[in-house]
């Protein structure tokens, strides 16, 4: 790609010292460099972290965000905090050369910036996997940060809010009306708990009753929790629809315009609210790496999680996790690791132990994993879990889900936060109810303070016109 105009890197040579970057700073990016850290010797390497945000996001537990069970602070990992002698860029990638080892950044502020390196490792991500609806890019609102996980849970509380004082029947019917579309995990995790959050706030709400309340769940195939296996799939299907959630299988959203949801099976309605969970995408931005991408546009790796493409490796590249297309050893030849945190997680160990053994000029190991299944949780004490062969349900499986969660968490100080957090909520029997969503309008009343208050009208009384 053509190179940027300033080209000053914004990170200091070590000299003498090979640079290892990592690109993105998710779950590889965090694990390999903290892997990376513990095992070099002073002066080996110099470790530097790109990403647009200066923090980590345990995806796992943006449900649980929603749903007001954990603190969206809590589910986040500063990087320069966790990543204790390693330099930390924030800016977004936009591009490499790798025949000249440089990545081309865009920092949040000024012109974009070249950064060499020895060593790069592709830790990107996925982003949602969207299709051309009509409406949808106005509309809908995806689920993969925490921004967007608290964003749909001040929303959604602030339909209710509005509702409950609402009088015309249709506008009321369709704030309470929130469509989800996906039935993978993420989705259903994501729809379960907000479900479950909705139902504990509307006793609260004088002017909502339980029955008025629509969730509506769209899923194209005859299935939803694939990653549970069918038996627990079908079981989450019939305790969901148990709690009056409406889910239709074999149905397409085909457009929703003006929040006007048309679905392939016939049904029309209105909704405040669309939730798109159906299914992730590599990042985009590696079609501006110059690197190997197969039919999906996923980076090409080998087992030991090297670039490769028909010619062989590509010189000091590096990838893993949900931007990566990772063979799987324990499965028949030209299958690939499903892009979740359990490979990721995983892989991350296998490819800093792979980056030091190249540095001292030793052999690599292949990434192996036999996948152990699946926990999840569907708001407070429900749940399901597919793990080892085991399945379980109900309140085993969510105690399961969040005692492997807060296990896996990044760093001491957030396990104790979110477990904290769980034992003040009475055990984890309870859950945050309050929204702030003003907080993205902060100078609101700051500018009404300067400004005349609104006057009185009476019922029936037109608004003034504004002209
Ligand atoms: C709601 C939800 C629930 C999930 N639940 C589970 C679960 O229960 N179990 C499970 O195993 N998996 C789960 N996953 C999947 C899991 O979170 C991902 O598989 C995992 O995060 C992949 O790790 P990664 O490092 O490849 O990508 P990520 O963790 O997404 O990290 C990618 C990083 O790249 C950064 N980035 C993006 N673009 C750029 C750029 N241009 N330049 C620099 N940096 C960039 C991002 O900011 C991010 O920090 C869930 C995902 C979601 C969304």
């Amino acid at each position: 790609m053509t190179a940027p105009a300033s080209l000053e890197s914004p990170v200091p040579a070590a000299a003498g010292r090979p640079r290892i970057l990592l690109l993105g700073g998710g779950f590889v990016g965090l694990l390999t460099a903290r892997h990376l850290l513990k095992q070099l010797k002073p002066g080996e390497a110099q470790v530097v972290v790109v990403d647009p945000r200066p923090y980590m996001t345990y995806q796992p537990f943006l449900p649980e965000v929603a749903g007001g069970s954990i603190e969206a602070r809590h589910v986040v990992v500063s990087l320069r905090q966790a990543l204790k002698g390693a330099d930390v860029v924030t800016g977004a990638v936009v591009g490499m050369d790798p025949a000249r080892k440089v990545v081309f950044v865009q920092p949040q502020e000024g012109e974009q910036v070249e950064i060499t390196y020895d060593q790069v490792v592709i830790g990107l991500g996925a982003v949602s996997r969207t299709f051309p609806i009509p409406g949808l890019m106005e509309q809908a609102i995806g689920f993969k940060s925490v921004e967007e996980a608290t964003a749909c849970r001040d929303h959604i509380l602030d339909r209710l809010d509005a509702a409950a004082v609402m009088t015309d029947p249709a506008a009321k019917k369709r704030a309470l009306t929130f469509v989800f579309v996906g039935g993978g995990y993420a989705g259903i995790e994501a729809m379960a708990e907000l479900e479950d959050l909705v139902r504990a706030s509307v006793k609260n709400h004088s002017g909502i009753s339980q029955d008025e309340i629509n969730f509506v769940v769209v899923e194209a195939l005859g299935r939803i929790l694939p990653e549970v296996g069918p038996e627990m799939g079908l079981w989450s299907l019939h305790q969901l629809r148990e709690r009056g959630i409406d889910i239709r299988l074999d149905t397409q959203l085909k457009s929703i315009v003006d929040g006007h949801a048309v679905l392939s099976d016939g049904t029309e309605f209105d909704t405040d609210t669309v939730v798109w969970t159906a299914g992730i995408k590599s990042n985009p931005v590696l079609a501006n790496t110059g690197l190997p991408l197969d039919k999906l546009g996923r980076l090409t790796v080998r087992a030991d999680l090297r670039v490769a493409g028909e010619d062989g490796v590509v010189e000091g590249a590096w990838g893993a996790g949900d931007a990566c297309a990772v063979p799987d050893l324990t499965k028949e030849p030209g299958q690939f690791c499903p892009p979740n945190a359990q490979h990721a997680v995983r892989e991350s160990k296998v490819l800093a132990a792979n980056l030091v053994a190249t540095l001292r000029g030793e052999g690599l190991t292949d990434y192996r994993h036999k996948y152990i299944g699946t926990v999840a949780s569907f708001g407070i004490g429900k749940g399901v879990a597919n793990t080892f062969g085991f399945k379980v349900k109900g309140f085993p499986a969510w105690m399961m889900h969040r005692a492997y969660h807060l296990y896996a968490m990044p760093t001491l100080d957030r396990k104790l936060r979110i477990g904290l957090n769980w034992l003040v909520s009475g055990m984890g029997l309870t859950r945050d109810m309050v929204a702030i969503g003003r907080q993205t309008r902060p100078r609101e009343d700051f500018v009404a303070a300067g400004a005349k208050p609104p006057a009185p009208r009476p019922v029936g009384d037109p608004a003034p016109s504004k002209s």
